[in-house]
């Protein structure tokens, strides 16, 4: 096991747009297991490279039973849209708000070992996709939400005992969060 500290809000490397994968190589290999053991243990149902703090295109997820990742991810979405699903973010803990997002998504990528994969989801799974590939893109789930859900989300944000805190957090026992956090 090498579970890493979850980077939170506010910690610039989640605003920092990460790299395409140039090399699949052993690195890549423990960086998967790193993101995979990281989100098992929080737990969550997603998890981005730059959440724990590296700048490469490359997320894992843990959605229905169905645990993988995906390397450089290119997302095709479904025009029908979820206005009122919960979502929640590792990097924001405890706190889960409305999100909007495409109700299904095919997720174009590669796997560890450079082989082209494509993936398709609904609902959360879709959900899941988007929240993920947004990290890689510096984007975060606030960003998503309508203007007033968002003002809502950042008075909850600022109230987070977590709030401010700009070190890596020690971790204590974990606690339930209401909805799926990615
Ligand atoms: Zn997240």
């Amino acid at each position: 096991m090498a579970i890493q500290s979850i980077r939170l809000f506010g910690d610039p490397v989640l605003r920092t747009p990460a790299a395409p994968v140039v090399d699949f190589d052993k690195e890549l290999r423990k960086l998967v297991k790193d993101l995979t053991d990281t989100m098992m243990d929080a737990p969550g149902a997603g998890l981005a490279a730059p959440q724990i703090g590296v700048g490469l295109r490359v997320f894992t997820y843990y959605v229905d039973d169905q645990l993988g990742h995906l390397i450089n991810p290119d997302l095709d979405l479904s025009s029908d849209v979820d206005e009122e699903g919960e979502e929640g973010c590792l990097s924001f803990p405890g706190l889960s708000f409305p999100t909007p997002r495409a109700v299904r998504a095919v997720a174009k990528g590669f796997n560890m070992h450079g082989e082209p994969v494509v993936l398709e989801g609904t609902d959360l799974m879709a959900r899941c996709f988007q929240h993920e590939t947004d990290h890689l893109d510096g984007i975060l789930f606030i960003d998503r939400m309508d203007p007033k859900q968002r003002k809502l989300a950042m008075k909850a944000v600022r109230e987070a005992e977590w709030s401010g805190l700009s070190a890596p957090v020690i971790k204590t026992s974990p606690h339930p969060t209401g909805g799926k956090a990615l």
